[in-house]
C-alpha cells in the first residue's frame, strides 16, 4: 500500500507517468500528441468530457485545416486517435485532489492514484449558471447549457437563449434547426459576439432579440413553462412563455482543485509564455489558463507548447 502524503491511501499501487495530463479537450489531447511523439508515453485523464467543450459544439468553422468546418465531437475523436497513434494512453477518470509539493507529484482520482514527474493541467472551464430561482430544479427539464446536446428535444418549440457572446449566438443559430422560434435575451443592447455571427443571427427569420433584459426566474413545476423577464431600464417584469431556456453567459475555469498550490488570477492558472506555472514541472494550457482567447486553435497551441516545455524540463532534470 502506498500512502500519498496528505492524500488518502487506497489498496492499489499508484500508476506512474512521466507526463500526466489532466483533461482531454483540445489542449490536453494536443499536449498528449506532442508528449507521445517525444516518447514519454503520456497518460491523459479525460475528466468528464472527451474533446472538452469543443466536443459539445455542433460545427467548428474556425479550426484551420477544415475549410468546410468540422464536427466538434469528430475533431475531439481525431485529436485522440492522433495522440494514441504515437503512444498516448487516454483513460476515463477525474482527478479530485493533487499534491504539488511532493516529488513526484501525487494525484488522486475517482479511479485510483497516480504519481507524475510532470503535470499538464488542461481541465478547461464549465458553463456559468444564472443562479436564479427554478434554474437548478428545471435543469434537464427545459433548462440547458448545451444546444448541440439538447436542441433535438425542442423540435417545433419556443426557446429562449440568454447571453450576447459568441456562444449565445452560435448556439441560438444552431437551435433554429429545431425550434419554431429562438428569442435571445441580452442584458445590454449591444452584442459581444463577432461580426459574422451577429449578421447571421440578425438575418435569421426565426431569431428575435429582447434587449436590456435579464431572466430572473425559470418557471415551471416538472418542466419549464416560462421565464420571468426584467427590463433593466424600466424595471418592468413579465412572464414570458417558453419551452426551453438555454444559458450561455460565459465560463468559469475548472481550477478549484489547485487553489493554494498554484498562483492564479481570477480563477485562471497563471502561466508564463512557456506555459510554466508557479510550480516547476507543472504546466497549464487551454481555458484553465487562458482568460483572453478561448479558441480551439489557441488551446491546441497552448497544449503543444506545454508538452514541449514538459519534455525540456524532464531533459534538464535528467542532467
Ligand atoms: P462571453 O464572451 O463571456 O459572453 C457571455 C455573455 O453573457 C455576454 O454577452 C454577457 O453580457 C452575458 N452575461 C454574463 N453574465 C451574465 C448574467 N449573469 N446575466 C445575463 N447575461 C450575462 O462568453 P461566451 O459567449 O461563452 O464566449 C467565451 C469565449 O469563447 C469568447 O472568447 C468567445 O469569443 C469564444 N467563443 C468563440 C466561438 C467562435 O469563435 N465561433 C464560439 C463560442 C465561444 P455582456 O456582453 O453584457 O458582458
Amino acid at each position: 500500500m502506498f500512502n500519498l502524503s496528505g492524500i488518502s491511501s487506497s489498496n492499489a499501487a499508484p500508476r506512474h507517468a512521466r507526463v500526466l495530463i489532466l483533461g482531454a479537450g483540445p489542449a490536453g489531447l494536443s499536449a498528449a500528441l506532442y508528449a507521445a511523439r517525444a516518447e514519454l508515453q503520456p497518460i491523459v485523464l479525460t475528466g468528464t468530457q472527451i474533446g472538452g467543450q469543443a466536443a459539445l459544439t455542433h460545427t467548428i468553422e474556425n479550426y484551420p485545416g477544415f475549410p468546410e468546418g468540422v464536427g466538434g465531437a469528430e475533431l475531439g475523436d481525431l485529436f485522440q486517435k492522433q495522440a494514441e497513434r504515437f503512444g498516448a494512453t487516454v483513460e476515463f477518470g477525474s482527478a479530485h485532489r493533487v499534491d504539488l509539493s511532493a516529488r513526484p507529484f501525487q494525484i488522486e482520482t475517482d479511479s485510483g492514484q497516480y504519481t507524475a514527474d510532470t503535470l499538464i493541467i488542461a481541465t478547461g472551464a464549465s458553463p456559468n449558471h444564472l443562479n436564479v430561482p427554478g434554474e437548478a430544479e428545471l435543469t434537464g427539464r427545459g433548462v440547458s447549457y448545451c444546444g448541440t446536446c439538447d436542441g433535438w428535444f425542442f423540435k417545433d418549440k419556443k426557446v429562449v437563449v440568454v447571453g450576447g457572446g459568441d456562444s449565445a449566438l452560435e448556439e441560438g443559430i444552431f437551435l433554429t434547426r429545431f425550434a419554431s422560434s429562438v428569442t435571445i435575451v441580452h442584458r445590454r443592447d449591444t452584442l459581444r459576439a463577432g461580426a459574422i455571427l451577429q449578421k447571421r443571427a440578425r438575418e435569421n427569420p426565426k431569431i428575435d432579440f429582447i434587449w436590456n433584459t435579464v431572466v430572473t426566474e425559470a418557471v415551471g413545476q416538472d418542466k419549464l413553462t416560462g421565464v420571468r423577464l426584467k427590463n433593466l431600464q424600466t424595471g418592468e417584469e413579465r412572464l414570458f412563455p417558453t419551452d426551453g431556456l438555454f444559458i450561455f453567459i460565459g465560463h468559469t475555469p475548472n481550477t478549484q482543485m489547485f487553489a493554494g498550490q498554484l498562483e492564479m488570477e481570477n480563477g485562471y492558472i497563471k502561466v508564463d509564455e512557456r506555459m510554466r506555472t508557479s510550480v516547476a514541472g507543472v504546466f497549464a494550457a487551454g481555458e484553465a489558463a487562458d482568460p483572453h482567447f478561448k479558441q480551439v486553435v489557441v488551446s491546441a497551441g497552448m497544449g503543444a507548447a506545454a508538452a514541449i516545455e514538459a519534455t525540456r524540463y524532464l531533459q534538464e532534470m535528467a542532467g
